[in-house]
Formats: structure tokens, C-alpha cells, sequence
């Protein structure tokens, strides 16, 4: 649980590193002219191979003991996007999701035909061990020796995401994840669904979501909040705060970031803390985990 005292001193600094460097990775794309879709894809990239995140290295387990991945990209500008699910050997699924949405005809692409792809396309590959860490597999020993709950917001969550804006005033949204511990069936979450987990329309918003994923799929999360802002005139704090109490309201838990077309930005989660951070063009960078601490973005 991302509670103060709750979580261990080594993962609260190893998150708030991660989160910086991913900061970092961004703003430099932003502060050098770059566009608001290769900011988010750096700021992905950093995370998934940072093991204190739920993504690419550090990822959770399957109920098998694997790792199968899911990633999505979209911008704003063109409304383009690429996803895949299910893939299991490129180190950087986040450019695989880009690739798909570049290099191939179609929007989504999922397991072996999506590794397939990626080979193709020259991305980087890896062992499965890159991706394993000691800690995932004691969460799916939990997991399976008391499986009561498939949203313990204990250890299953810590999805990445990045959204951002750029001095053109466009807006991309990027997301990645292992999903959650224990999954089997071929079970796909919210992250790479596009309007679901992830979503990015410069008339609006981009969004990046984490939680329970079963219940952002029923909501349209990320396509929500963008259609109120669009539709409703919604700032962005509102817009998400309103379409994760409809979260709430139907037993889901978890949290957006947002960043608005209009150059706002907004977190807002049901959990007791989200990994987030937020850096602009004047310099300022900030990170926070726990509910009371703010990032002043409102
Ligand atoms: N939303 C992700 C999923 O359901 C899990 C997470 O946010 O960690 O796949």
C-alpha cells in the first residue's frame, strides 16, 4: 500500500529516482524542441527498465511465471496510436507500441505475432530473466497462497505512464505494464487499450491511467475524461476527478494523470498514494507518492 511507513524505505527512494530520471528523459525531449509523443515514449522507456515499476523490467508475474507485457502510445495531434499486448521479449515495449503505430497498418498487435513484429522492426531483445525480479515472484507466491483478492493495491499496480505537452501545444499520452500479478487466460488490462488505459486528442487531453483495469475498460477511462473536457468544457482536474468517482462507484481503484491541450495538468487517484511527478519548461521538477503531498498542479 503507498502509505507512509507502509512501504520500504529502499522502494519509496528507488521510485522516487525512477520518477525523476523519467522526468528528466522527458523535459530534455521538451526543452529541445522535441515532440510531445518522443517526450513520453523517453519518460516510458526510462521506467520500464527501472525495477521498481510494474513495467518491462520489474514486471509482475503471470499465474505461469511468466511475464507477459502490454504498452500503448497515442497522439494527440493525428490521433494515431499503437498498442500490443501480450509480448515477452523487447526490452522497451513502450517503442514497440510506437512501432506498430508508425511502421504497421493497424492500431493493436498482441503475443507472438506482436514479438514477431518486433524482431522485424530491429527492437531490442532480451532474456526473459532481464525482465524478473526476486520481489514480483514473492508477490505471486503471495498471491497464489491467498487468492482472495485480484486488485490488492498492496503489490499488484505500479503501471508507468507519461503524458505531456509540447511548445506546439500538442499533447501524447504514452503507458506500459506487466499487468497484474497472477493473471492467466490471456487476461488484457486497460493499459493498452486505447481510450481505456490510454489516450491522447489535442482538442482535450492526453490521459495515462493505472489500477484495477477490468474497471477502467468498463468506464472508457481515458476517452471519458478527454470527452468531457471536449465535450463539456471540463478542466482537466475535474474532468478526472468526476470520471474516477464513476470508478468508485462501480468498485474499481487507481489514478490518471493528465495533461490538458490547454497546457493544465491533474492527477487524481482512489488509492492512498500514486507515483507521480511533473516538470515544465521553467525548470521545476517535482515528484510525489502519498496523497498529501501535492505537486501544486491544480
Ligand atoms: N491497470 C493495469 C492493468 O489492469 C494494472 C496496473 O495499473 O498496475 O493491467
Amino acid at each position: 500500500m503507498l502509505e507512509r511507513g507502509k512501504i520500504a524505505p529502499e522502494a519509496e527512494q528507488g521510485a522516487r529516482d525512477g520518477l525523476a530520471r523519467a522526468l528528466d528523459a522527458g523535459s530534455a525531449v521538451l526543452s529541445s524542441g522535441g515532440t510531445a509523443l518522443d517526450a513520453v515514449e523517453a519518460a516510458v522507456r526510462v521506467l520500464e527498465d527501472d525495477p521498481h515499476f510494474n513495467a518491462g523490467r520489474g514486471a509482475v508475474f503471470t499465474y505461469e511465471g511468466d511475464i507477459r507485457l502490454d504498452a500503448a502510445i497515442m497522439d494527440g495531434a493525428s490521433r494515431d496510436a499503437g498498442a500490443v499486448t501480450g509480448v515477452h521479449a523487447t526490452r522497451n515495449p513502450v517503442s514497440l507500441a510506437r512501432a506498430v503505430m508508425e511502421k504497421s497498418p493497424h492500431v493493436m498487435l498482441s503475443g507472438v505475432g506482436a514479438d514477431q513484429f518486433s524482431r522485424e522492426q530491429d527492437l531490442g531483445q532480451v532474456d526473459p530473466s532481464w525482465f524478473a525480479t526476486e520481489e514480483r515472484r514473492r508477490q505471486l507466491d503471495v498471491m497464489k497462497a491467498d487468492k482472495t483478492d485480484w486488485f490488492d493495491v498492496d503489490m499488484k499496480y505500479g503501471t508507468v505512464g507519461a503524458v505531456a505537452r509540447d511548445r506546439e501545444g500538442h499533447v501524447a499520452a504514452a503507458t506500459s505494464t506487466g499487468g497484474i500479478t497472477g493473471k492467466r487466460w490471456g487476461r488484457i488490462g486497460d493499459s493498452p487499450l486505447i481510450g481505456a488505459g490510454t489516450y491522447a486528442d489535442d482538442r482535450a487531453c492526453a490521459v495515462s491511467a493505472t489500477g484495477s483495469g477490468e474497471f477502467f475498460i468498463r468506464e472508457s477511462v481515458s476517452h471519458e475524461i478527454a470527452a468531457r473536457i471536449r465535450m463539456l468544457g471540463d478542466g482537466a482536474a475535474h474532468a478526472a476527478d468526476a470520471v474516477m468517482a464513476e470508478v468508485t462507484a462501480l468498485g474499481g481503484t487507481g489514478g490518471v494523470v493528465v495533461a490538458g491541450a490547454d497546457g493544465s495538468v491533474a492527477s487524481s487517484f482512489t488509492t492512498a498514494g500514486m507515483n507521480r511527478g511533473y516538470a515544465d519548461a521553467s525548470g521545476a521538477r517535482r515528484v510525489a507518492i502519498y496523497g498529501d503531498e501535492s505537486l501544486d498542479e491544480r
